[in-house]
């Protein structure tokens, strides 16, 4: 890539080319985390309220930040599996924007020293 006052190096572009085929890779993605928990019922006299309690579950739960506010929703175990499968992709998308964020910085730090001065 030809810049007015610069060029990026050869390595550099192959480094983002690299990443970015790993990006169109990339498939369907979530945020937020999956809780896997145990609960006590309501009922008198349930298993849940003995001593030891044995409680009712697993129950899994999507947690995720909406406009700053903690969002809920209740999975079955199956999906879960899915939600867990797609979080992970999107982990993988931030660590994979994270160093294609890092290389345009090299590239551009590159640029502005051969900017001169
Ligand atoms: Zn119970």
């Amino acid at each position: 890539m030809e810049r007015e006052g610069g060029t990026i190096s050869r390595a550099l572009r192959r480094e983002f080319e690299h990443h970015r085929g790993e990006l169109s890779r990339v498939g369907f993605f979530l945020r937020g985390s999956v809780v896997r928990r145990f609960m006590p019922c309501g009922r008198a006299g349930c298993r849940c309220q003995g001593s030891p309690p044995r409680l009712h579950g697993p129950y899994y739960q999507w947690t995720r930040k909406v406009r700053g506010k903690t969002v809920t929703v209740r999975l079955t175990p199956e999906v879960a599996r899915v939600y867990l499968a797609w979080i992970k992709n999107g982990r993988g998308l931030d660590d994979l924007l994270a160093k294609m964020e890092k290389v345009s910085e090299r590239a551009v730090e590159g640029l502005r020293r051969q900017g001169g001065r």
